[in-house]
């Protein structure tokens, strides 16, 4: 049984004092409720360190938006691994569609990414997920086919039981346009049996596929009851504290 697993994007929101509000309303109401699901919160960089003085004493578990695959050096506003792990990261989310788009990351950008992070003892959560220009076109399936198989290029099997796959259609993500479960399960099994034939049974089984694209608390569930959908990562709704507990109660 995979447990399901919540991660909160706050991408570009919320200010120091923000994060404080918004971490300890996570926190007092966990403490008041019993969840099925393991909780990361990903607030920008400025509040990384903040945040995790507020989740000690809970389980919620810390992730970064992003990283540089170098270690150090004349990268001017970049941020390395071991900077995240530093201030007290598990997680970082890696090739969000909004990396991939906006900063033009590529396939072989997130792989160099993911394999830096491993080496420093960060869990990624890799995103994958096609445009709906591509969903028209019938090229669902390949274009996440060829986003898995660059992007965990030379990551062992052991490796990958340290990584989550968030599928992330571009065009559910902040748009409300959440896609069925039924669409979300198809791709879902097709990632999962891709892990299958790369890895072993053993690895498909074990891996968390999160869905990620308009998840909200009235559509949480019936996404999160689809056997191959293991979790969610959510933006706009992880932003108050009742629509992302309202999530991770649906768990
Ligand atoms: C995201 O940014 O990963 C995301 C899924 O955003 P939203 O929930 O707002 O669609």
């Amino acid at each position: 049984m995979r447990k399901i697993v919540v991660a909160g994007n706050w991408k570009m929101n919320n200010d120091l004092s923000q994060t404080v509000d918004l971490i300890s309303g996570i926190k007092n109401a966990l403490a008041e409720s019993t969840v099925n699901a393991d909780v990361i919160v990903c607030p920008p960089f400025t509040s990384l360190e903040a945040a995790k003085t507020l989740i000690e004493g809970s389980d919620i578990k810390l992730g970064a938006q992003n990283m540089h695959f170098e270690e150090s050096g004349a990268y001017t506003g970049e941020i390395s691994a071991s900077m995240l792990k530093s201030v007290g990261c598990e997680f970082v989310i890696l090739g969000h569609s909004e990396r991939r788009t906006i900063f033009m990351e590529t396939n072989e950008t997130i792989n160099k990414k993911i394999k830096k992070a491993l080496k420093e003892g960060l869990k990624p959560i890799f995103c994958i997920g096609e445009t709906l220009e591509e969903r028209e076109s019938g090229v669902t399936n390949k274009i996440v086919d060829s986003q898995v198989k660059k992007g965990l290029e030379g990551i062992s099997e052991a490796e990958l039981a340290k990584i989550i796959i968030a599928y992330e259609p571009v065009w559910a993500i902040g748009t409300g346009k959440v896609a069925s479960k039924e669409q979300a399960q198809e791709v879902h099994a097709f990632i999962r049996n891709l892990i299958k034939e790369l890895y072993s049974g053993a690895a498909a089984e074990k891996i968390i596929i999160q869905y990620g694209g308009s998840v909200k608390p009235d559509n949480a569930v019936e996404l999160l009851s689809q056997p191959d959908i293991d979790g969610a990562l959510v933006g706009g709704a992880c932003l108050k504290v009742d629509s992302f507990m309202g999530i991770i109660k649906s768990a």
